[in-house]
């Protein structure tokens, strides 16, 4: 059922089993997996079913440090959430990212990522995804006109991503949440301060403002915060009545660790025409193919340059007279292959038996990367003086990267472009900033719109927020869920991960509360 917080008596106490603070992916998908229990579910979402400006303000804040998207554009504070904005570009982690590597720092995860496969499995129909299959073979086997690029598997493997049509969670899922009796979802309400009790192990209410001036009450046996990760450790931070540097802070690490993906074009791709067929599994024709293949570093090459996760993809695109120029300054043996484009480069591997190579026309690719940015304590979410329509402290952003992201840009491509080269399947050139480890980044820094750690996963409450179920080290009742629990960021986008790992959270709150 449905009610407008707005539309409540002043101080109104709701109460229930299980109350879920934010209904974007995370929340949305741990509430439906309630629908028809004999619990009570509160689903307390601070928008409303539109975009209100009144209510994005809420999330304005400053930025210090890197220049970053305006905070009030970059998530969105509506029923659904940030999927009504999202790409639908879906991937899962690496089983690399779990592991602890000495060279990346704070890495490391409390799971692996097996332990994430069933959900996985489960979070595909969510995102109106197709099958749980993201090995490049699986999807040659559905379609064999499909071949990865004849690159050796010791240094490069072929990632495969899903595209969700994007399914915008406020849309799809309304009506089920709101149809379902045991799901009170509150519209308007947003939380402002978690109560913790007076030995600070268990939080034991809510409170809940309205922009036209209410306060409410909230009351449940658990609470699961699932307002994105910014949001999170916002919350966290603002509940200091009891605990002076907020919940979940006692060793000051709520809001440190904030990751993006550095997205970046890093250079060009002049294909030889003899591989021109290979790029069906790498180039997306949206509406029609709902999958892509893109190059990342096998975790052997990874370890050996101790080097960052992340991947390269191949995006269609002309280049100006110039830029072609220099291919051809560099590159004759690329060329000559465009002068005859049926004879085949004597180099290249030859290509699998069911990949046309006749009829290929030379072409011209910009090389993106999706990088992962290691976990940085400096990169932050902190409280700032100013305060919002609703009395809540405002964020500051402090996004810092490290040497480490950009000396990982580097080699990544010194590999890719010795692997293309030795293939023969055409050549690289690089932009200037992505050959040096020096020097100030480049002024179209960029993220990818994806906001990771600040609650972090570690079993050791000094290096981390939640422990591996999502529960908040010290509180008895308190879990988060979305990518704020993080230990790294991968190289994937976030949202299938988030999506799974809240229906795992969920299975574990069903065991705890039945
Ligand atoms: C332009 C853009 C493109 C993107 N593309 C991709 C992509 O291709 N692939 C991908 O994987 N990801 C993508 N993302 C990221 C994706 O949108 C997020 O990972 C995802 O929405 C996060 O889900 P969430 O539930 O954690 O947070 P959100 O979806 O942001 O939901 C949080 C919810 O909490 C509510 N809330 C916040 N504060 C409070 C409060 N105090 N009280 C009550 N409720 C509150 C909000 O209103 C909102 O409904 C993109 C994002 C953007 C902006």
């Amino acid at each position: 059922m449905h009610i407008d917080a707005r539309a409540l008596p002043d101080g109104s106490l709701l109460e229930g089993d299980l109350c879920i603070i934010g209904a974007g992916a995370a929340g949305i998908s741990i509430a439906r997996e309630w629908i028809g229990s004999s619990q009570k579910v509160l689903l307390l979402e601070g928008g409303g079913f539109q975009y209100e400006p009144a209510m994005q303000d809420l999330y304005r804040g400053a930025i210090v440090g890197l220049p970053y998207y305006p905070l009030q554009a970059a998530r969105l504070h509506q029923f659904g959430g940030t999927t009504g904005h999202w790409a639908g570009f879906c991937s899962t982690l690496d089983p690399i990212d779990f592991e602890k590597r000495d060279w990346v720092p704070h890495s490391g995860w409390p799971m692996r990522r097996e332990d994430l496969d069933p959900f996985y499995a489960r979070a595909q129909p969510l995102l109106e995804l197709g099958p749980y299959q993201y090995s490049a073979a699986d999807w040659q086997r559905r379609d064999t006109t499909m071949v990865p690029l004849p690159l050796d598997p010791r240094v490069m493997w072929t990632k495969m991503w899903q595209f969700s049509p994007p399914t915008r969670f406020g849309l799809r899922y309304r009506a089920a949440i709101v149809g379902a009796r045991n799901i009170h979802l509150y519209t308007h309400a947003n939380v402002c301060e978690l109560e913790a009790n007076e030995p600070v192990s268990a939080v034991e209410g809510l409170r809940i403002r309205t922009l036209d001036g209410k306060e409410h009450r909230a009351r449940a046996r658990a609470y699961v915060l699932a307002c994105c990760s910014i949001q999170n450790a916002r919350l966290l931070l603002a509940s200091n009545r009891r605990a002076a540097n907020g919940l979940g802070n006692a060793h000051d690490t709520v809001g440190r660790f904030f990751m993006e993906h550095i997205e970046m074009p890093c250079g060009h791709f002049a294909l030889a025409p003899s591989h021109a067929a290979y790029m069906k599994m790498y180039t997306l024709d949206f509406g029609k193919t709902k999958v892509r293949g893109e190059m990342a570093l096998s975790g052997a090459v990874q370890r050996e340059h101790q080097i960052l996760n992340g991947t390269v993809s191949l995006e269609p695109g002309g280049l100006d007279e110039a830029a072609k120029s220099t291919f051809e300054a560099m590159t004759p043996d690329v060329l000559d292959s465009f002068r005859n484009r049926h004879e085949r480069d004597s180099a290249a591997p030859a290509p699998a038996e069911q990949v046309d190579t006749a009829a290929a026309e030379p072409r011209f690719f910009h090389l993106l990367t999706r990088l992962e940015q290691a976990p940085n304590p400096e990169s932050r979410v902190m409280l700032g003086a100013e305060r919002d329509a609703l009395g809540m402290p405002r964020v500051t952003l402090d996004w810092r990267l490290t040497d480490l992201e950009r000396r990982s840009f580097r080699v990544i491509y010194e590999v890719v472009g010795r692997e293309l080269g030795r293939a023969g399947a055409g050549r690289v050139q690089l932009l200037d900033w992505v050959r040096r480890d020096d020097g100030p980044w480049p002024s179209n820094l960029s993220g990818g719109w994806h906001h990771m750690g600040t609650t972090r996963m570690h079993e050791d409450p000094r290096n981390g927020v939640v422990d591996s179920n999502c529960r908040v080290h010290g509180l008895a009742n308190l879990y988060v869920a979305g990518s704020s629990v993080y230990t790294t960021a991968g190289a994937a986008n976030p949202t299938l991960t988030l999506v799974a790992m809240s229906l795992r959270l969920s299975d574990h709150l069903k065991s705890k509360l039945s």
